[in-house]
């Protein structure tokens, strides 16, 4: 490279410059316009601590350079000193060529003193997804290659280490087998010279810290992560509505070109931009703030109903490393159940399940539901792919109950088909129909029964308390076991309160 850069860059900041060099400018000059890190961001963050340490176990016996309590100066000296003693697996070794600062994830020797460079994901990677749907993380390694090759390290290998997605955990967790690199040694060679030039592009769109860079909104807000900026781009300076073009088309080119010519409200949609009927209707109805109410198709759907009527939700949580028998990285785990059996003459059952926390609940849960849902009778769940799945999966990973399960499954119908099928529909859905937003139309006197529960208030609260509760101690979890059994019923609840404001639209 002609000029020698000062940028001051972390590989983070490269990548983030590669999705959008606005975004770049103001992590480095305006940091306190961007959001902070949500629970589930905190979330992906720790679980990529928990991969990223057992992806160590690969190559033993190295030396990790301390994130805290070092400064990066000490970092990169530390990494020096290990290379130069003959370590041969170093992690997180820290390396700085022309201002920019990489901490390579495992760096290993080989035997003929070349250098490989493996960064670790907590994400999975199986023989169907292409190279293509890990672009980002090949930029990361491009991005280490540059440095290191730059400081005269003789790389002979990049690769990007995942969770195979077709482990399989059986009696105990065979890190060989839960890990895969993909070698992308060619992909990341090919991409130096890009690396260069996207380099110098950012030292020119750093060297003015007065002047914000003039980048639109568009698709690389979102792809290939959702940007902290996106607040202050879309509503703060754009003044984007909370519902606009951008919720009627998927994002692509036709919300793209309506925005171009200035149309963002829902009300300066041309009518002929709307091709689909679901559009169209979604529309109007906003337009009109109106609803919509097929009759005939709504008692065509309530008429294939028999009592009594099982509602039924599931609780389910996930973890990147399986823990248990039969457990794939990222299964989702049924935890617990709930379950309404409503009678014809009005009369309503509960039943529910709530699985022993550190255990595989699994079985647990099958023989509980199998025992509380009789075999031909209505199983009436909300959105019915997810409940579907899941009782697929457990009727696999447990064949001694796969035809009682496979049963349940056949008894299934959908309380959201009417919702999705636009027999009901309200401008305040926005075009969604999840139970959340359906409840308080149809059954206002439960608007706010979410709201008034304790500690758990909704589905990805359910999803995190339970792995912890293990850690608790005895009153805490008592407290937290009753905060489940709580939200879940209330889940099912209101499935029985919507269905009962479905009939009263008749
Ligand atoms: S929201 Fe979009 S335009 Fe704004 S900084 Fe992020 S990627 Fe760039």
């Amino acid at each position: 490279m002609k000029n020698k850069l000062s940028l001051g860059l972390s590989k983070s900041l490269y990548t983030r410059g590669l999705q959008c060099s606005k975004s770049l400018w103001l992590k480095k000059y305006k940091r306190e316009v961007l959001a902070q890190p949500d629970e589930a961001t905190q979330a992906v963050f720790a679980t990529g601590d928990v991969v990223g340490g057992l992806a160590c176990q690969l190559f033993p016996d190295g030396k990790e350079v301390p994130f805290h309590g070092t400064s990066f100066d000490e970092k990169i000296k530390l990494t020096q000193q290990w290379i130069d003693e003959g370590v041969e697996n170093i992690y997180e070794a820290t390396f700085q060529y022309e201002g920019v600062l990489v901490m390579v994830d495992i760096l290993h020797k080989e035997d003929d003193g070349s250098w490989e460079i493996y960064e670790v994901k907590s994400s999975t990677w199986s023989a169907k997804k292409t190279l293509k749907s890990i672009q980002k993380y090949i930029d990361d390694a491009a991005i280490q290659y540059y440095v290191l090759n730059g400081l005269g390290l003789n790389i002979s290998k990049a690769a990007i280490t995942l969770l195979n997605s077709n482990y399989v955990y059986v009696d105990k967790l065979d890190i060989h087998q839960l890990f895969t690199h993909v070698n992308v040694s060619q992909e990341v060679e090919a991409l130096q010279e890009g690396v260069i030039s996207h380099l110098q592009l950012f030292q020119q769109c750093l060297s003015d810290p007065v002047n914000e860079p003039d980048i639109d909104i568009g698709a690389h807000c979102t792809k290939p992560y959702p940007c902290d900026a996106y607040d202050y781009c879309w509503k703060k300076q754009r003044n984007m509505p909370d519902y606009s073009v951008f919720n009627i088309f998927n994002m692509g080119v036709k919300p793209l070109k309506l925005y171009k010519q200035g149309l963002v409200n829902i009300e300066d949609i041309p009518e002929e931009a709307l091709t689909s009927e679901n559009q169209k209707l979604t529309v109007d109805a906003w337009l009109n703030k109106a609803h919509f109410i097929d009759k005939p198709a709504i008692q065509g759907f309530l008429d294939r109903l028999t009592y009594p009527i099982y509602h039924l939700d599931f609780e389910t949580f996930q973890n990147a490393v399986p823990q248990f028998n039969q457990q794939r990285p990222y299964q989702q785990i049924c935890f617990q159940y709930s379950l309404h059996i409503e009678h014809e003459d009005g009369r309503l059952e509960h039943k529910e399940f709530l699985g022993e926390e550190g255990t595989d609940p699994r079985k647990a849960l099958i023989e509980s539901m199998i025992k509380d849902i009789p075999d031909g009778v209505t199983v009436l769940v909300y959105n019915e792919s997810f409940e579907k799945t899941r009782i697929k999966e457990l009727a696999k990973d447990f064949p001694q109950y796969s035809s009682a399960l496979n049963q349940i499954n056949a008894c299934i119908m959908d309380l959201a088909e009417p919702f999705q099928k636009k027999h009901y529909y309200d401008y305040r859905l926005k075009g969604k129909y999840s139970i959340k937003l359906v409840m308080p139309l149809l059954a206002p006197h439960m608007a706010n029964g979410y709201k008034e529960l304790s500690l758990v208030q909704h589905g990805g609260d359910a999803m995190n308390t339970f792995p912890k509760l293990e850690g608790m101690d005895e009153e805490t979890r008592q407290e937290y076991r009753k905060a489940l059994l709580a939200y879940c019923k209330l889940d099912t609840f209101s499935m029985v309160e919507v269905l009962k404001g479905l009939r009263g639209l008749l």
